[in-house]
């Protein structure tokens, strides 16, 4: 297979090896054994940044070393000439590789990790000119992380794989198969989908990357979608060959046929192939570990678009930050894959009752049992990432400390079995997830006890990490070297005695390893008899005289050499300890998917208990009642500031009177800052609460299932994608009309705010009728134009709703409850001058109103309601026939009609005289 990427970052204008290449084609004589070598490897690499190991350091050369040395703002040296030209070098050291990696990954650019394959010396063995063996063991992508420092530890980072079947019929949709796994989790699903949803089952798993074809990369229908995606990388046909599919399959798996697996399409088949196909490689060092893939049946989740999540800042707020979202305010998990799982079931709510009834019961029984959750809890805690850690062993890149995950996680999952078990009734997801957590063989958590030592190291090349006592030869060969290291302290004694040089001294360095040092005064007498039989000189400096001795030789040898056994056998000792890990591996998984359910639902039930939520009602048919809803997050915010959250009911469902196949739409009116848009908000999340398994804010809640959820608000920005505002609302908008079912729930917030007065009424009026007509779903629909109002009395399951407030000495009071009803007024003036308005503007404001308003009352726009043809009607004929004009005598007699003189103070009676006037003029 040959990767083939998109264009590179503009870091990298031009690709590294060119320069490669002039140097190899002109002189091969003149190149050396290891240039060779990398230039060789290089060209196998040509789209990513190739990390070539020299000993402790990851060396880049040539346009590589040039892109990374920006990047990374790090020196850019050389190293020899060739073809009279300096060769750029940068490097990193080994031991910092992953913050370097994670900074050029995070500028969209791939590494290829190039390590050495032997030790030095086999290659010396070799003949003087032979270089040390190395090879690509590793393709550093955005999708194939394992690393912690690289991963958020409470996001699940997906690779995913795009295939798609072309339909033979033209009418007929093309189908798509989403393939996508964590490896750094093992987790591995298929789905399908079609067109119209796939954007949005791709907003759902936000992937690291996605692969697809070169062909469906070139689709033009596609390009868009592709564009708009952090990393996505095109693969020659191959990789998504069908043909081939089922065996690269079985072959990632060693199993003969997939068959045990479940049934798949072919298409899901091509999909999950291409994933595995990429990992073998990108990761040749070794095969990541992964469940078999697991089919998730299309329509068993809630479909959410990404402009309905953002919307609903469901994981992040519109600005990108986890605080504030919806996930953060319920999220009271104390695992990282607990936290990792409840942002999946929260991107993901079913839609099936019985399998949210499962979930719910869970959280019900851990609500009522408060103390076996808080236990729980407490054992929760204990539970490092054993996912994360066990992936990393199994690829050959983990240390001590993920051994020792290993070890506390399945200490802890034991405990837990026992907790969940005691649990009386045990509800059926706790009780599976008690079985997978004793699936672990126990032996395997005690030997890891038994091997590894309280203090353990980064890296397992440091040794320290095997507990004295584990192993007898270890403890032996160990002994043998600290006892080396006294025996240098007392022949540094010695010689001191012996020479009578108080100051001489035993160090060591890299270069000459043992040496006795003084200082070059008394150096002099050990150049002579009677010593110099004794010292060997090594090593003349400005100040010092270096030397050494037949008996130093011998001890530094002895040293060395147990030092290295002490080494050989700890590493040969952790192997064998990964090994059983690894040999575990599918028991360990399943162990560390069920902390993360427990983890998840004793959040939730703690949530639950501490926000006062309750168990929703999932129902099949169309209802929607929610009583006492509240906003979560808003709610949490204003309690933590000490307000109170106005409580609000909300009824969707279908009215008896109207026909049963659909339910409402409420039109919510209200000033500015009522509350109108968290009004609408804290419905559709709680919907989504619902689904995802969760109890809820609110008194009580009934739901029929929701198929989709849609969220909308008028002029939004989206300046990044170059669109203008209003377009994006239209657009947005367009997508809810052609899509929403009557199973869907739809929230449109002021839409038509984004444009003239009039064609914002316009859009708006066709958009409820649309809704009520045409899609039949329940919706939420608040708006500014009171006009729209009148629409009720023609549309018999749309509702008005009004955000009540009350007008104290002029000023505007918020009193955020949800009525029955129209707003009167939009209070705009009250609420700017809230705002700080200067009071000269506000005055100016309120004379322009009144003028406005009178001018309304000649031909207002609500009374089009009566005059214009209804919907269907309308789109036969076209086109809306316009508004009769009202007379001058009616239009006056309209306005007279308005006046209350009882309640008119001597002044405002005198202005309405003085309108009338002017009114009469006008129309003179
Ligand atoms: P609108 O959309 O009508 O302009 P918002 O929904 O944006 O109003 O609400 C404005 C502010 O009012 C919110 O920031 C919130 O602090 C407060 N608010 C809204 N609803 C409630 C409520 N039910 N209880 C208490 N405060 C609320
Ligand atoms: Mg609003």
């Amino acid at each position: 297979m040959e990767l083939k990427l998109p264009p590179p970052p503009p870091t990298a204008a031009e690709p590294g090896e060119d320069a490669a290449r002039g140097f190899r084609a002109g002189s091969e004589d003149r190149v050396t054994p290891m240039m060779a070598q990398y230039l060789e490897i290089k060209a196998g690499h040509p789209d990513g940044l190739l990390f070539y190991r020299m000993g402790d350091f990851y060396e880049l050369f040539f346009q590589d070393a040039e892109i990374a040395s920006r990047a990374l703002g790090i020196v850019l040296t050389k190293r020899g000439k060739h073809l009279d030209r300096d060769i750029p070098m940068c490097g990193v050291p080994v031991e910092r590789a992953e913050e370097y990696l994670h900074r050029l990954i995070a500028l969209g650019h791939r590494v290829a990790v190039c390590e050495q394959l032997e030790d030095p010396a086999e290659a010396r063995r070799r003949g003087g000119k032979s270089v040390v063996r190395r090879d690509v063991v590793r393709l550093v992508t955005p999708g194939t992380l394992t690393e912690d420092s690289l991963l958020d530890a409470r996001r699940n980072n997906y690779l995913a794989a795009v295939a798609r079947a072309r339909s033979s019929s033209a009418e007929a949709e093309s189908r798509f198969a989403i393939a996508f796994l964590d490896i750094s989790t093992g987790e591995f699903r298929v789905t399908e989908c079609g067109r119209e949803s796939l954007a949005a089952e791709i907003a759902r798993l936000e992937p690291g990357e996605i692969l697809v074809s070169d062909a469906l990369y070139e689709d033009a229908e596609l390009a868009s979608l592709w564009r708009s995606l952090a990393a996505v990388t095109p693969l020659t046909r191959d990789a998504f060959d069908g043909a081939s599919a089922e065996r690269r399959l079985a072959a990632y798996f060693a199993v003969s046929t997939t068959q045990a697996f479940g049934t798949f399409s072919r298409l899901e088949l091509t999909a999950a192939a291409a994933c595995v196909t990429y990992l073998d490689r990108t990761q040749r060092a070794g095969k990541p570990l992964l469940s078999p893939p697991a089919r998730e049946s299309s329509g068993a989740t809630l479909l959410i678009d990404a402009a309905t999540r953002a919307n609903l800042e469901l994981a992040r707020t519109l600005s990108g930050e986890r605080r504030g979202s919806l996930l953060s305010a319920i999220d009271r998990t104390v695992t990282a894959a607990g936290s990792r799982l409840l942002a999946q079931r929260l991107a993901a709510p079913l839609t099936a009752p019985a399998a949210i009834g499962e979930r719910l019961d869970s959280v019900a029984t851990l609500v009522a049992a408060a103390a076996a959750r808080s236990d729980l809890l407490a054992r929760l805690k204990a539970a490092p990432d054993l996912a994360r850690s066990l992936a990393r062993l199994v690829v050959g890149r983990g240390g001590p400390r993920d051994l020792a995950a290993v070890r506390d996680g399945l200490t802890a999952a034991a405990e837990l079995a026992g907790a969940c078990r005691a649990l009386d009734p045990c509800p059926a997801e706790i009780a599976a997830a008690a079985d997978a957590l004793q699936q672990p063989d126990p032996a395997i958590a005690a030997d890891l006890a038994a091997a590894l030592a309280e203090e353990l190291p980064a890296s397992r090349r440091d040794g320290g990490f095997v507990r004295l006592g584990y192993r007898a030869a270890l403890d032996e060969t160990r002994a043998l070297r600290d006892e080396s290291r006294r025996v240098l302290a007392v022949l540094q004694a010695r010689y001191a005695e012996d020479t009578g040089i108080r100051t001489l001294k035993i160090r060591h360095n890299h270069v000459l390893g043992y040496f006795i040092e003084t200082s070059a005064q008394h150096g002099e007498k050990l150049l002579a008899a009677p010593f110099k039989g004794t010292f060997i000189h090594r090593q003349t400096l400005a100040g010092q005289i270096r030397f050494t001795t037949t008996e130093l030789g011998d001890l530094e040898s002895r040293i060395a050499s147990a030092a290295d056994r002490a080494l050989a056998l700890e590493l040969e000792i952790f192997d064998q300890l990964t090994q059983n890990v690894v040999a575990a591996g599918a028991a360990i998984q399943a162990a560390a998917q069920a902390l993360a359910v427990i983890d998840v639902v004793a959040g939730l039930a703690r949530l639950a208990v501490e926000q006062d939520y309750v168990r929703p009602e999932i129902l099949t048919d169309l209802e929607f009642v929610i009583e006492g809803g509240r906003h979560p997050v808003v709610e949490q915010a204003l309690v933590r500031d000490g307000g109170p959250f106005v409580a609000n009911d909300c009824d969707l469902s279908p009215p008896p009177d109207a026909g049963a196949g659909a339910g409402r739409i409420w039109l919510v009116t209200g000033p500015n800052m009522a509350g109108k848009s968290t009004f609408l908000r804290q419905n559709a999340l709680i919907a989504v609460l619902a689904q995802m398994g969760s109890f809820v804010p609110a008194r009580r809640a009934r739901i029929g299932i929701i198929d989709r959820l849609f969220s909308r608000v008028g002029a939004a920005d989206d300046l990044a994608r170059g669109r203008s505002t209003f377009m994006v609302e239209m657009v947005e908008t367009a997508a809810i009309l052609n899509q929403a079912s009557p199973r869907s729930l739809v929230i449109l917030d002021e839409i038509g705010r984004g444009t003239a007065t009039f064609d914002g009424l316009s859009i708006a009026w066709a958009t409820i009728e649309h809704l009520h007509e045409e899609n039949r779903c329940r919706a939420l629909f608040a708006t500014h134009f009171h006009e729209l109002t009148g629409l009720a009395a023609k549309l018999p399951r749309l509702f008005n709703a009004t955000v009540r407030v009350k007008e104290w000495h002029g000023e505007v009071v918020f009193l955020h409850e949800v009525m029955p009803g129209a707003a009167d007024r939009s209070y705009g003036i009250q609420v700017a001058k809230l705002a700080g308005l200067p009071s000269a503007v506000i005055e100016r404001a309120k004379l322009v109103l009144a003028e406005l308003e009178a001018q309304d009352r000649i031909s207002p726009a609500r009374k089009l309601v009566d005059d214009l043809p209804l919907f269907a009607s309308a789109r036969r004929a076209g086109a809306a026939t316009p508004a009769p004009r009202a007379s001058a005598a009616e239009t006056l007699l309209a306005e007279i009609a308005a006046l209350d003189p009882d309640e008119l103070s001597p002044r405002a009676a005198l202005e309405a005289l003085y309108e009338l006037k002017r009114t009469a003029a006008k129309r003179e």
